[in-house]
């Protein structure tokens, strides 16, 4: 039966109560104490049937109430949608129950944590990785169990765009990555990566190219000593040396530029810049070394545009090394008569070290990879700049160690903007 027809009949009911009431009561000149007397019944009926619904609303383990009619039709209804839903829930349960054990059987830790800050569940890895139990610890702030100074900063931060690595010390030495996502109302799962290998092996390979680039540098001081030495003297060579002897001498600059870069990059990798803060007055720094530069290279327009004095924290040598990278760049990358700003401002929560330039431009297509070691747009043309390949490498991985982001924007054949975003 339709919810319509239904409704309609116990109208009809209504109506037939009303009419037989009427009919009856007119003759023995009681027709409205009739009609009172029918109503009450019909009401006291329906005040029984909603009892009955109410009843079993409380308890829907057991059968719903036999009726007829339109009370028939809605316990039906309310059965189905009850059914239904006791459906939905145990599919639901049960996907629950196949992610949870997916989860379980993974080799990283993972765990769940509530918008308040404490474990809903965690798997047999997270036991073994950070010694969190499960159930015990449910309902505990993960915070509390997981003592790690630079985790408490990550997770309170909360900009979980990059995983955290830490190297824990204890009875045996682990590196740990960390990596939260956020899902539902603010919750959060903490996936936990045990990653020692992984950080020996580029340990090794960070060694190995800091020491080559060490042992290089005395071979090549000695070659670059004695051609500077005949060269000293190039008057007495004869023509057909002098030019290859030359060429060797460029080259050996070039090496030495290559492997000072190198061992600077390899010092940037392995030493924690965060552990020597110090606060740095950028507006100084720009100021010396702009004016520096206009000394170096006075053909050249550099402006500097200083919107705030603002501090930040971090290493004065490296910021330098970053800035200075930046600018000659845009010196390398433009024409002599062109000019190169810079700047540092304030915008919104952040603060602003921009080094912007009216030059070659760089396709859309290069900036996502210029900061790979020895990526370069034109080998050719950046070989003749003198360029190692190695100074936007540099720029990233000091921003990094400031928390600092390197941003690219520019135009084919108008030029680039640099920017450091450094957040306040
Ligand atoms: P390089 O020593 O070759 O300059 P970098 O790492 O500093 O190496 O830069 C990588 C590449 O990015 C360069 O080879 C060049 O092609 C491009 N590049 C860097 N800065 C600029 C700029 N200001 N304008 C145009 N291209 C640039």
């Amino acid at each position: 039966m339709s919810p319509q027809v239904a409704w309609l009949a116990e109208l009809r009911r209504l109506v037939v109560l009303v009419a037989v009431a009427l009919a009856v009561g007119w003759p023995l000149g009681l027709p409205w104490e009739l009609l009172s007397v029918a109503l009450i019944v019909l009401a006291m009926r329906w005040l029984w049937q909603m009892r009955r619904l109410l009843r079993w609303l409380e308890d829907p383990a057991i059968e719903p109430p036999e009726a007829l009619g339109f009370w028939g039709e809605m316990y039906d209804r309310l059965y189905q949608l009850q059914r239904k839903a006791r459906e939905r829930e145990s599919d639901l349960r049960s996907r629950l129950d196949y992610l949870q054990d997916s989860l379980s059987s993974m080799h990283d830790g993972a765990i769940m944590i509530t918008a308040a800050g404490s474990i809903e569940w965690s798997n047999q890895a997270a036991q073994r990785l950070l010694g969190l139990r499960y159930p015990a610890d449910r309902g505990q702030a993960l915070l509390n169990l997981v003592r790690l100074p630079a985790f408490h900063r990550y997770y309170i931060a909360g900009a979980f765009d990059d995983p955290l690595q830490l190297r824990m010390q204890g009875e045996r030495e682990q590196t740990l990555q960390f990596a939260i996502t956020l899902f539902g109302n603010g919750d959060r799962l903490v996936f936990v990566r045990d990653v020692t290998k992984e950080a020996h092996l580029e340990q090794m390979r960070r060694d190995f190219v800091g020491n080559v680039s060490h042992e290089l540098r005395t071979p090549l001081t000695v070659i670059k000593g004695y051609l500077e030495m005949i060269l000293a003297n190039a008057q007495q060579l004869e023509a057909r040396f002098r030019r290859p002897l030359e060429q060797m001498s460029q080259q050996t600059e070039r090496m030495e530029s290559l492997l000072k870069d190198l061992l600077w990059l390899s010092r940037l990798e392995s030493v924690r810049t965060q552990a020597r803060r110090e606060q740095v007055d950028i507006a100084g720094l720009l100021q010396e070394l702009v004016d520096e530069l206009r000394t170096l290279y006075p053909e050249r327009t550099l402006s500097l545009q200083l919107d705030t004095r603002e501090k930040i924290p971090g290493d004065y040598r490296e910021l330098h090394s970053a800035v200075s990278n930046l600018i000659l760049n845009a010196f390398k990358y433009s024409k002599n008569d062109s000019s190169v700003t810079v700047s540092w401002r304030q915008r919104d929560d952040e603060l602003l070290l921009a080094v912007e330039d009216e030059g070659i431009g760089i396709d859309a297509l290069h900036i996502p990879r210029l900061t790979e070691r020895f990526y370069r747009v034109d080998d050719s043309r950046s070989s003749a700049t003198g360029g190692t390949g190695l100074g936007l490498a540099i720029v990233k991985h000091i921003a990094a160690g400031h928390r600092a982001e390197l941003r690219i924007t520019s135009i084919l054949g108008k030029g680039s903007t640099f920017t450091l975003a450094f957040r306040r």
